[in-house]
């Protein structure tokens, strides 16, 4: 048993600490804010993918970015800036924007995903965790025939999925699956439902699984800010805070966005990039249009899901620093999308709009387990897919503090593929 300081309470440290409480360690988690899970993981758009636990950079991408370029609604949305970051992260992503790589990093991120959504199962087993989760499948929708016909055709290949591969469906088939579809009128021309995928809210999970957590022994200490970390040789001693040091035998780094500048003075570069996002939460109490299944619309790139009596809509990617501002345009224009396909969805009037820093490496898989430092692990750079991969790195990270193989290849995932 070793004393392991976890850095960071969003949804992908709690995973960590709990995993390696369970492994027998003594844990202690530190967050600058006053709970769990109030940074990027608190209004994601709420889908677990396994199948569909895919990269951003592909083939598509450039063109998208071109057409698209301005837009308020835009998907993609780069900020003139100069920040030599931003554009050396920029250029990363796109040297990444081809089929081959494309289909390799979907390959190992598929296979996190799965570890991670079938370890999420088995906890659910073991803990009491109510965050409004529903296993109905997600359902990606594609406005034109043409983007219909390629999605059916790469599913008909099977593309790797195996056991998850999607039901193709037309436009009847998908209101058939998803019945409050019928309002959305002739704006989608098929779809492919996933029908193995989840929904749940990230947030909810979190705090309930730092509860849990909790009440088996680990420690958290809220309302701490990391300032540095504190190294000697060729290992870390423990984190330097705004309330005095915190020595640990080992420490794991999980502090979403903010992971790379702690590290930059110990001369290790980790290249996550804070890519911007926004949501839109309506509440659906008294309203019979909203959606059951998840739902991700492949054009627009909005994910939708139902939470309980809230319809969560989420999307957009911006590059524009590490900049948490509310563009409520940006916000706004999601809402009024989801708005347009399920229009008695709920009170959009009501909607509480957010925005999160998804914690982006070039090619959209995090960073796992070793560093140069003995005893510091990376468990960090989920970008889009925080919320999918938390459980399952979590248990990567206990099994590799804990000094054994994880139970999955870690190809692709891990610092080194960064040279
Ligand atoms: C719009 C949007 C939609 C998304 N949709 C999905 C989805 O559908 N499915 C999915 O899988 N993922 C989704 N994601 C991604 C997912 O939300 C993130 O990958 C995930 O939340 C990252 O979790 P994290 O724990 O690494 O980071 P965070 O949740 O940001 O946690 C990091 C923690 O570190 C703390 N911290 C930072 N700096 C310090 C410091 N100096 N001292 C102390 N504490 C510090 C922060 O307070 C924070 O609590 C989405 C993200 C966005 C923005």
């Amino acid at each position: 048993m070793v004393k392991v300081l976890v850095l960071g309470a969003g949804v992908v440290g709690v995973s960590a600490a709990y995993y390696l409480n369970r492994a027998g360690h003594e844990v202690v988690v530190v967050d600058r804010r006053d709970g769990a899970g109030l940074e990027t993981s608190f209004a994601n758009a709420g889908h677990l993918c396994r199948a569909t636990a895919r990269p951003w950079a592909s083939e598509a991408v450039p063109r998208m970015l071109i057409k698209e370029f301005g837009k308020v609604d835009a998907p993609y949305l780069l900020r003139l800036r100069a920040d030599p970051a931003m554009w050396a992260w920029a250029l990363a992503f796109l040297r990444r924007c081809t089929r081959a790589r494309h289909r390799e990093t979907a390959a190992n991120l598929i296979r996190l995903a799965v570890y991670s959504i079938d370890s999420l199962a088995t906890l659910r087993e073991t803990e009491e965790l109510a965050y409004d989760q529903a296993g109905l499948g997600i359902l990606h929708l594609h406005r034109d025939d043409e983007a219909f016909e390629r999605a059916a055709a790469e599913a008909e290949v099977g593309n790797g999925e195996g056991a998850f591969a999607p039901a193709v469906l037309d436009r009847a088939g998908c209101i058939r699956v998803e019945p409050a579809l019928a309002q959305a009128g002739d704006q989608f021309a098929g779809g492919l439902h996933f029908g193995s995928e989840e929904t749940g809210d990230a947030h909810l999970f979190t705090t309930a699984l730092a509860q849990a957590a909790a009440a088996r022994g680990v420690v958290f200490r809220y309302g701490v800010t990391v300032r540095a970390l504190h190294d000697a040789g060729d290992a870390v001693t423990g984190a330097e805070t705004d309330r005095g040091p915190i020595t640990a035998d080992a420490v794991v780094l999980s502090m979403g966005s903010y992971s790379a500048g702690v590290l930059r003075p110990l001369g290790l570069k980790l290249p996550i990039y804070p890519v911007k996002g926004y949501s839109a939460t309506i509440p659906t109490t008294g309203y019979n249009g909203a959606p059951r299944l998840g739902i991700h619309d492949e054009a627009r790139k909005i994910g939708i899901s139902r939470l309980g009596d809230r319809l969560r809509a989420a999307g957009t990617a911006e590059l524009a620093g590490y900049d948490n501002d509310l563009g409520e345009a940006r916000a706004r224009a999601i809402l009024d999308q989801a708005m347009a396909i399920f229009p008695n969805a709920g009170d959009a009037a009501q909607a509480e709009l957010w925005c999160g820093l998804r914690p982006m490496t070039p090619d959209n898989a995090p960073l796992l387990g070793h560093t140069r430092f003995r005893n510091l692990y990376l468990d960090t750079g989920h970008g889009s897919l925080g919320w999918t991969l938390a459980c399952g790195s979590g248990r990567v990270i206990a099994d590799i503090v804990s000094g054994r193989a994880p139970d999955i290849d870690l190809d692709g995932l891990t610092l080194d593929r960064f040279g």
